[in-house]
C-alpha cells in the first residue's frame, strides 16, 4: 500500500507554523502497514491543492490530507477533493444536526460560516471529531483512499490513533509492519554500512542505515501477516546485527545513552562522579536527565582554566608539563573526580572546542578519561571542530566509554575491550 501525506495550509508554506502533523503521521503510518512515499505541503488555494490530489490519486492507494477543513473561506480541502473526484459537495442534516449541538453544548452560536463542515460528497463518510467543529473525510473511490483531518495537531492525534487508525489497519490487514532501531557507536557509517552489506540482501526486514547526534541508527522494518510474526523476524535480524556489530550496539528503540549508563549503574549500584573541562557541564546536564539520577550520580566539577583544575585537586605541575588538553590532565580529571565525591567512577573531559587552537593543539581534539578501583584510562579523540558539535560529541562519547566499563564490571560481562590508554 503506496501511502501520501498531504499537508494544507499557507501558514506552513511560510514557516510560521511547523509542520508537526507530517511527521507525526511519517512515524504512524508504517505501524499499520502503509508505506509512505510522499509527503508534500501545499497552501490554502484550490487550483494547487486540486493539482496535488490530482497527483496523489495518480500514484498513491492511501492519501492522508490534514489541514484545510475549517470553517473559512481559505479552508479548502473538502472543494478540492469533491472537485478532483468530480463530484458536488451538499450539506448532511444529521452532521448539521451534530454541529449546532456542539455549539450549543459551549453556549455559542453557530455560524453560517460553519454550514460547510456539515458537507460530504457520494463517495465520502464524516469521521467523528469531538475535539472540534470540523468532522473528518473518510472518502473511497475507485483504487483511492482519501482520508481528511483536520489540522489542529490535538484534533488530528486523536482521530487518527481512534479513528482512522484501526480502520486502516483492517483494511490493509495482511501486511503488518513494525519498525526497531538499533543505535551503535564507534564507527563510521560507511563502515558500519560494510559490515553489514549482508543483511542488505534480506529485504524483509528492510535495512537503513542513518547517522544520527548520537551515533549510527540502524532501522529494521519487518512486514508480515501477523504482528507475532513481524516480531520473530525482527528478535533473528537483531541478533544477527549484534552479532556482526558486537558492543558497538549500545541501545535501541527510545533508549538513549544517558538512559542506558543510568540502569546500568542503578543495577550494578555504582556511584558516578564527573569532571568537565570542554563540555562545560553538558556531562553531567545529560546524565541528570534522566528521572532518578540522583540514586548513582553523586555530582560535577566544571573547571574550564587550567587554573581552577588544580585549585579542585589536578597537579599544576602536571597541567604545566603534559598541557591542559591531554591524556595525563583527562586521567588527573577523573581520579580527581571519584575521589572528592567518593565516587566509585569518575568520568572527565578536555579539549579544545574551538574555533581557535590552544596549546597549539587542534579544536576538535578531545581527551575522555575513566577511573574506577582497577585505575584510570583515557581516549583521544577529533571531532568536527564546531563548538556545539564537539561538546555534544564528547558527551556522547564519555557516556558510551562509560557504558563499556559498566559492561566490564558486571559480574556475569567480565569482557575486555581496547582503550588507547595514555
Ligand atoms: P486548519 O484545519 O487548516 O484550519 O488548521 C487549523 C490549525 O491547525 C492551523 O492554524 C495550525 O495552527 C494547525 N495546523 C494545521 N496544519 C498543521 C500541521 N501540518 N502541523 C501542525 N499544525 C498544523
Ligand atoms: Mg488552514
Amino acid at each position: 500500500m503506496k501511502g501520501e501525506i498531504i499537508s494544507v495550509g499557507t501558514e506552513l508554506l511560510l514557516g510560521e507554523v511547523v509542520d508537526t502533523n507530517s511527521n507525526y503521521l511519517a512515524l504512524q503510518l508504517p505501524l499499520v502497514g502503509i508505506d509512505l512515499r510522499w509527503i508534500s505541503t501545499v497552501g490554502d488555494s484550490l487550483d494547487g491543492l486540486i493539482e496535488v490530489f490530482h497527483r496523489a490519486i495518480g500514484r498513491s492507494d492511501i492519501i492522508i490530507a490534514t489541514g484545510g477543513l475549517g470553517p473559512t473561506g481559505d479552508d479548502l480541502t473538502r472543494e478540492a477533493i469533491a472537485a478532483v473526484l468530480g463530484e458536488t459537495p451538499s450539506v448532511n442534516e444529521a452532521l448539521l444536526e451534530g454541529l449546532r449541538a456542539f455549539f450549543l453544548r459551549f453556549g455559542r452560536t453557530m455560524s453560517p460560516h460553519n454550514i460547510k463542515q456539515a458537507t460530504l460528497i457520494p463517495s465520502a463518510e464524516a469521521i467523528v471529531n469531538p475535539r472540534g467543529t470540523a468532522p473528518g473525510w473518510w472518502v473511497e473511490k475507485g483504487m483511492s483512499t482519501i482520508v481528511a483531518i483536520p489540522g489542529p495537531p490535538g484534533e488530528m492525534q486523536r482521530m487518527w490513533e481512534i479513528e482512522v487508525a484501526p480502520r486502516l489497519q483492517k483494511k490493509i490487514f495482511g501486511h503488518f509492519k513494525i519498525c526497531r532501531t538499533l543505535k551503535c557507536f564507534g564507527r563510521g557509517e560507511a563502515e558500519t554500512d560494510e559490515l553489514i552489506a549482508s543483511m542488505y540482501l534480506l529485504k524483509n526486514p528492510d535495512l537503513g542505515i542513518y547517522a544520527k547526534p548520537d551515533g549510527i541508527h540502524l532501522r529494521l522494518v519487518a512486514m508480515a501477516g501477523k504482528e507475532i510474526e513481524a516480531r520473530e523476524m525482527l528478535d533473528s535480524a537483531e541478533v544477527r546485527l549484534r552479532d556482526i556489530l558486537g558492543d558497538s550496539v549500545w541501545g535501541s528503540d527510545s533508549e538513549t545513552l544517558e538512559t542506558v549508563t543510568g540502569e546500568l549503574l542503578a543495577r550494578l549500584g555504582l556511584k558516578l562522579a564527573t569532571m568537565e573541562s570542554v563540555t562545560g557541564g553538558l556531562l553531567a546536564s545529560t546524565v541528570t536527565d534522566v528521572p532518578g539520577s540522583s540514586g548513582y550520580f553523586q555530582g560535577g566539577l566544571i573547571s574550564y582554566t587550567s587554573e581552577s583544575k588544580s585549585l579542585f585537586g589536578v597537579e599544576a605541575g602536571l597541567i604545566e608539563k603534559h598541557g591542559a588538553v591531554s591524556h595525563e590532565t583527562a586521567q588527573a580529571m577523573a581520579d580527581v573526580a571519584r575521589c572528592r565525591f567518593n565516587a566509585d567512577i569518575g568520568l572527565a573531559t578536555t579539549g579544545v572546542a574551538g574555533p581557535d587552537p590552544m596549546e597549539g593543539k587542534p579544536p576538535g581534539l578531545v581527551y575522555i578519561a575513566i577511573s574506577d578501583h582497577r585505575g584510570t584510562r583515557s581516549v583521544e579523540a577529533h571531532y568536527p571542530p564546531r563548538r556545539p558539535d564537539v561538546k555534544r560529541l564528547a558527551v556522547i562519547h564519555a557516556l558510551f566509554l562509560l557504558r563499556q566499563v559498566l559492561l566490564e564490571l558486571e559480574p556475569e560481562g567480565g569482557h575486555q575491550w581496547g582503550l588507547s590508554s595514555a
